[in-house]
């Protein structure tokens, strides 16, 4: 369930035979505007079935579980997240919160903010497009759908900042992407993705 090297340099997902110190193919075919992702845990049951528990079926409990798996990652590796001036969850569209009560990405920094004492900022990223599930779609149509979601509030409090987005699970990386080109647009010093579970390469 948890995820070790070697890590592709760029999304840390595992590499498995794939030349080491290479980006994956993920990596290497897609434009990816963050600076790297740290994964914790491979995307595969129970840990799968879990997440799924956690973001639609209302088990916000779970986050306490998830983010000692995700400390554990970062200590086990030695990532520098003190390099960090602030953590941001992936934000939902204000109906989807409606709809679901809670942002599970939110539940995951909040808990990773008070261990690693890193500030949270929640009101900076906001999502303007209420895009289709992505889960749903394919992976060509997950870029086009994500595109244009999300705008800075404030971009005074991000010119020249290292911040650390946070998420659930990190797939094509799409989602993280175009969060990490809106802030890096706004003048980010440096966007890192830091997601509980990320997806198994495809060989
Ligand atoms: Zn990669």
């Amino acid at each position: 369930m948890l995820n070790i090297p070697p890590f592709c340099p760029k999304c840390s997902r595992h590499l498995g035979t794939h030349p080491k110190n290479t980006k994956c193919m993920n990596c290497s075919r897609a434009e990816l505007f963050f600076d790297f992702a740290w994964c914790a845990c491979f995307f595969e049951d129970p840990l799968k079935d879990l997440i799924h528990q956690f973001k639609y079926n209302q088990k916000t409990q779970l986050s306490g579980q998830f983010s000692k798996l995700m400390v554990h990652f970062i200590k086990e590796y030695h990532m520098d997240i003190e390099q960090f001036d602030f953590m941001v969850p992936i934000p939902l569209h204000p109906t989807r919160k409606r709809e679901r009560g809670y942002n599970q990405s939110f539940l995951l920094a909040s808990q990773l903010s008070r261990i690693f004492n890193i500030n949270l900022n929640i009101n900076l990223l906001i999502k303007t497009k209420n895009t289709k599930n992505q889960s749903l779609l394919s992976k060509k149509e997950r870029w086009t759908n994500i595109t244009g979601a999300f705008k800075i509030k404030n971009p005074n409090e991000v010119n020249n900042k290292s911040i650390l987005l946070i998420d659930d699970l990190l797939t094509t990386g799409a989602t993280s992407s175009e969060a990490a080109k809106a802030l890096k647009s706004a003048g980010a010093k440096t966007v890192g993705v830091f997601t509980l579970a990320g997806t198994k390469l495809e060989r």
